[in-house]
């Protein structure tokens, strides 16, 4: 456990396909980053490995509906998210990515590997194929109806309703998501790996996991009953890994395979970039090292099963010595939903605030037994309340004190009372709590009782009453204020792994030397500052949230959510209570048919610089691609239209808006309260179909 020489820290790679989430954050990237930040503190040999992975059916697809290269939606979401993360003070030591040809060789290394001690198996199989594409649709590219709950929209590889993986054969209706093609069964040829023969050992392995979450060795559980399956390592797709055997040539690595063995890779990127190229194998292939693997619950069979399979078969490597699985975190008590855009996103999140009340609320609420919320009203008291009014004051109060009262000089401490032991005692006490609660992976605990230092000191200052004994006893007061200068340095060090920021800014207020990050853990209630010794110029820490700052968010919120019910709402409502002025004018047969009204998919959506309300809209009219100005803005998510089958005006005359082309007209209706909703038809409905 901690007495392994070596730690290697891993949080789970994200998907290069769209941006990081508050949800993801408090998964696998926060309470890793804090973890490590701690042990650096203890002076551990730590590295911290993370990357994007870069492969998968759901980056070709997003690159296919926006026409582009998956090279070019990989670019976009690696820079985006790798500058996000740093923003928010995820220390990795290296972020690499999965398309790098380092990457692909160590891949094929692995695959080699287990195909020499076979554990590969080839197989046939009929698979989907779609004849008007002439290609192969694995996972995401069919959706139909589930097998297992109905819902009509479930994707080739899982349920979103029900959460149940899917064998793509089984769904109900299945159509291609590229077309709407009825798909094909074809035989197809892929290998296997035989994750049978592994299922003993893991079984062996995990029942020495004694000290591991009880959600995880559940689910794993859960799994072993049902008996671990052959798992296909091949897909039919052009973007991935390259499958490096004869005949394989149209085929890549599964993107399960290839994605974790990007840890390794990533960290042999990193021991190269150090001028140490042999150095990653210290963490890697030598049993004295702790490797740690922090994930969100939904990739727990994937590391604690499917990875260390991967390991054991190629028998070089070590194992996983602890999986702390997170479980979900929600928002204002909703899913977070991607597709909804019902979401913070972290970059977005960082150009209007600063990160660390962001991880200190997190931190508080970190979902690690139950699933937990993120409310915006909550994150305005967290940091407003606590680390504004006890953190915060404390330290403005104390220092504040000092400056004016004893020229920036730290005070003479004369005899300790009570009260002063007790509170210098407190920050014994607390550092080894916080320690043992992060060694444990006890974020929420760790954090809690870091807030609870300040609270003490807080108490202390006013017990303490430095400004009556100001004038009747100074002695007393100078020993108040050099005891609340030591709990200030405390306080820094200690709250580093949580807001990292604040406890730099604190360490240059005490006018300390270096950085707060080169401290020595063990020191703090150790290492004293000395009396006489010149503090810096306050700054405040921690600036108050006002309401009219979070309020635009929880706006944008609810207009979602209002949004998504009242869509529920109208598909259901009967047309008869529409209220609409009665139809008068009527046109003849021969005037109606002069509009041509026809069926056209929405493959592509943007914004208008300078436009409020419109947006760009490309679109599929079956026999040409076609751009569409409309004003949806205010009504709709760019990403919420893409994929959907409208209805639009074919044959209006071209006209130009705010400088843009817009050669047709898309329908919406309106409600009483302005809501917009699209005029849709059944998404098998082939494009450019004609409207009578
Ligand atoms: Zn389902």
């Amino acid at each position: 456990m901690t007495t392994a020489k070596r730690i290697l820290v891993t949080s789970a790679l994200p998907y290069a396909n769209g941006p990081i989430h508050l949800g993801h954050l408090a998964g696998a990237y926060l309470p890793a980053d804090i973890f490590v930040r701690f042990q650096r503190l203890k002076k551990r040999d730590i590295v911290f490995i993370c990357g994007s992975d870069e492969h998968g059916v759901p980056i070709t697809i997003l690159a296919d509906q926006q026409g582009v290269t998956p090279q070019v939606i990989v670019d976009r979401f690696h820079e985006m998210n790798k500058n996000a993360f740093t923003k928010a003070g995820i220390s990795f030591d290296n972020y690499s990515r999965t398309s790098l040809p380092e990457h692909k060789a160590l891949s094929q290394e692995f695959f080699l590997k287990l195909y020499e001690k076979g554990h590969l198996i080839e197989k046939s199989s009929l698979q989907f194929y779609s004849p008007k594409g002439q290609r192969f649709l694995p996972d995401r590219y069919v959706e139909g109806t589930c097998p297992n709950c109905g819902y009509d929209r479930a994707r080739g590889d899982q349920c979103d309703k029900c959460g149940k993986w899917i064998d793509q054969t089984q769904l109900i209706n299945p159509v291609s998501t590229i077309d709407r093609d009825t798909p094909v069964l074809k035989a197809t040829k892929h290998w296997y790996m035989k994750l049978g023969d592994f299922q003993e050992m893991i079984e062996a392995w995990l029942d020495t996991k004694t000290d591991w979450k009880t959600n995880v060795l559940n689910y794993c559980r859960g799994w072993f009953k049902e008996g671990l399956r052959d798992r296909s390592v091949t897909r039919d797709l052009k973007w991935g890994v390259p499958v490096p055997i004869k005949g394989y040539e149209d085929k890549v690595l599964y993107v399960w395979f290839d994605a974790p063995i990007g840890y390794i890779s990533s960290t042999r990127e990193w021991a190269k970039k150090i001028g140490q190229p042999d150095r990653w194998k210290d963490y890697w292939l030598n049993k004295d090292t702790r490797l740690i693997h922090f994930i969100g619950k939904d990739n727990i069979v994937f590391h604690a099963i499917i990875w260390p399979a991967i390991l054991m078969g190629h028998g070089d490597y070590v194992l996983p010595d602890s999986i702390p699985a997170n479980e979900f975190l929600n928002l204002e008590g909703e899913k977070f939903s991607t597709s909804k855009n019902f979401a913070v996103w972290l970059d977005e999140y960082l150009e209007k605030f600063a990160p660390d009340p962001l991880r200190y609320t997190l931190a508080v609420n970190a979902p690690e037994t139950k699933d937990a919320d993120f409310s915006w009203k909550d994150f305005q008291a967290r940091n407003n309340n606590e680390l504004a009014d006890i953190l915060g004051n404390f330290i403005n109060r104390g220092l504040t004190f000092i400056n004016r009262n004893f020229n920036h000089q730290v005070p003479e401490r004369g005899n300790l009372e009570a009260p002063d032991r007790e509170i210098l005692a407190k920050i014994h006490e607390s550092r080894d709590t916080i320690a043992r609660n992060l060694e444990n992976f006890e974020v929420r605990k760790a954090v809690t009782e870091y807030m609870n230092l300040a609270r003490l000191a807080n108490k202390y200052f006013n017990d303490q009453e430095p400004w009556v004994n100001l004038k009747q006893n100074r002695a007393k007061c100078a020993t108040t204020l050099n005891v609340c200068v030591q709990v200030s340095r405390a306080l820094a060090v200690l709250g580093a792994p949580f807001i990292p920021f604040s406890s730099e800014k604190l360490w240059h207020i005490l006018n300390l030397s270096g950085s707060v990050h080169q401290q020595n853990w063990d020191d703090v209630g150790k290492l004293e500052i000395p009396s006489g010794y010149q503090i810096g110029e306050l700054q405040i820490l921690f600036p108050k949230i006002e309401d009219e700052q979070i309020q635009p968010e929880i706006d944008k919120l609810q207009k979602i959510l209002n949004r998504q019910k009242s869509g529920a709402i109208s598909t259901s409502a009967p047309v008869v209570e529409k209220k609409e002025s009665p139809v008068d004018d009527k046109i003849s047969y021969d005037e109606f048919k002069k509009v041509e009204l026809r069926v056209a998919q929405v493959l592509q959506v943007e914004r208008i610089e300078g436009a409020k309300k419109l947006l760009k809209i490309q679109i599929d009219l079956g026999t040409e691609k076609r751009q569409i100005v409309a004003g949806l803005a205010e009504h709709f998510q760019p990403e919420e239209l893409v994929g959907r089958k409208i209805v639009v005006v074919a044959n209006l005359q071209p006209a130009i808006l705010r400088g843009v082309e817009s050669n047709g007209m898309l329908l919406a209706a309106e409600s009483s309260d302005g809501k917009l909703s699209l005029v849709t038809v059944i998404d098998s409905t082939d494009n450019g179909a004609k409207i009578r």
